[in-house]
């Protein structure tokens, strides 16, 4: 049988691998038996509902053929579990898929030195929430903080717990939290962001040494917030988890969001969402409000309900590409 025998050949040499790299036409993969291969992409992938411009993306499981000169071709893209984008923000409407397969998204923040405002924390948590991907806090240089900065940190612990997020306090300088963070990541694949200078790389590095993140001195140009057009990569940590780094992606784009659906992004107001006297409330001066009473009662916290006021206008819009 001819094509029986095709089909064999096929199949020895098409195996499981994921993208831990893109560097335009070539990506970094690693096969199912640990080793990693350049590969190239064959023929044209299209993602359904969007524009991309990267067809395959940083945590892509992929079908590739290994030829004996050890180059791999992907030859097709498992669907994806999740992915989440960055909107570009000229006119084509594409999209850049940052990764996919996310079990985990890690927001690095900080009190002090510099600041993460809370409206920022709150439109990624709204973005993670569109995704259905599980967000961990990590508020980072807890070393550096005064008995202010701890009272802040205290309350962001309740605001974001009470908001289904979960929080977590480390250094990356002395250590503290580090090995429970790790922990934490076990058996997942992790995509790490914050805003530059909250420590991020630091943190990186020290779950695992061996990745060697470039550490950076927070500038003039953090402060300003220079764009910089930089990539997602993988790494692992340990054998049994990866982590994902995204230098220089401030925030996550949500494709199609619709105004009115925010408040199902807010799990502490998705559930009083039925009990609103409008079934269209906007929760922003409508009578009878549910959301607006649990704002008022402390059940919801103000901070959060500013940023979705802040949200709901596309205040901030400019502030999170
Ligand atoms: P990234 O831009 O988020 O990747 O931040 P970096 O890892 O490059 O760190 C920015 C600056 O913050 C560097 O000067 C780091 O040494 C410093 N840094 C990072 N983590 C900590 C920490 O836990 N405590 C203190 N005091 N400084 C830190
Ligand atoms: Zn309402």
């Amino acid at each position: 049988m001819i094509n029986n025998k095709v089909f064999y050949i096929y199949n020895m040499n098409s195996k499981i691998a994921t993208v831990y790299r893109s560097t335009g036409s070539w990506y970094l993969v690693k096969v199912a038996d640990g080793t990693f291969t350049e590969a190239r992409i064959k023929g044209v992938f299209r993602t359904k509902g969007i524009r991309t411009t990267n067809p395959v993306a940083v945590g892509d499981k992929v079908k590739i053929n290994i030829d004996e000169n050890n180059n791999g071709m992907i030859t097709d893209i498992i669907p994806r579990n999740n992915y989440i984008i960055r909107k570009s923000v000229n006119l084509s409407k594409e999209s850049h898929i940052i990764a996919s397969n996310i079990d985990l998204c890690v927001l690095v923040s900080t009190i002090s030195n510099p600041v993460t405002l809370p409206g920022f924390i709150d439109r990624f948590s709204v973005t993670t929430q569109a995704y259905g991907i599980p967000l961990l806090i990590v508020f980072n240089k807890i070393d550096i903080y005064d008995k202010e900065d701890e009272a802040k940190l205290d309350n962001y612990f309740s605001v974001y717990e009470k908001a289904g997020c979960s929080c977590f306090k480390t250094s990356a300088i002395n250590g503290v939290g580090i090995p429970e963070l790790k922990e934490r990541l076990i058996n997942k694949v992790t995509l790490f962001a914050g805003n530059s200078g909250s420590g991020k790389s630091s943190l990186i590095n020290a779950l695992d040494p061996d990745i060697d993140l470039k550490v950076g001195e927070i500038s003039e140009t953090h402060l300003k917030g220079k764009h910089t057009t930089t990539f997602a990569e993988m790494f692992d940590l340990g054998s049994h988890s990866q982590i994902i780094d995204t230098p220089g992606i401030k925030s996550f784009g949500l494709i199609d969001f619709e105004k009115d659906e925010l408040a199902m992004y807010f799990p502490e107001m998705l559930s009083l969402l039925k009990q609103c006297k409008y079934h269209n409330c906007r929760h922003i001066n409508e009578p009878d409000c549910a959301v607006i009473k649990a704002v008022g009662s402390g059940k919801i916290s103000e901070l959060r309900y500013q940023s979705y006021l802040s949200m709901y206008n596309n205040d901030d819009q400019e502030n999170y590409r």
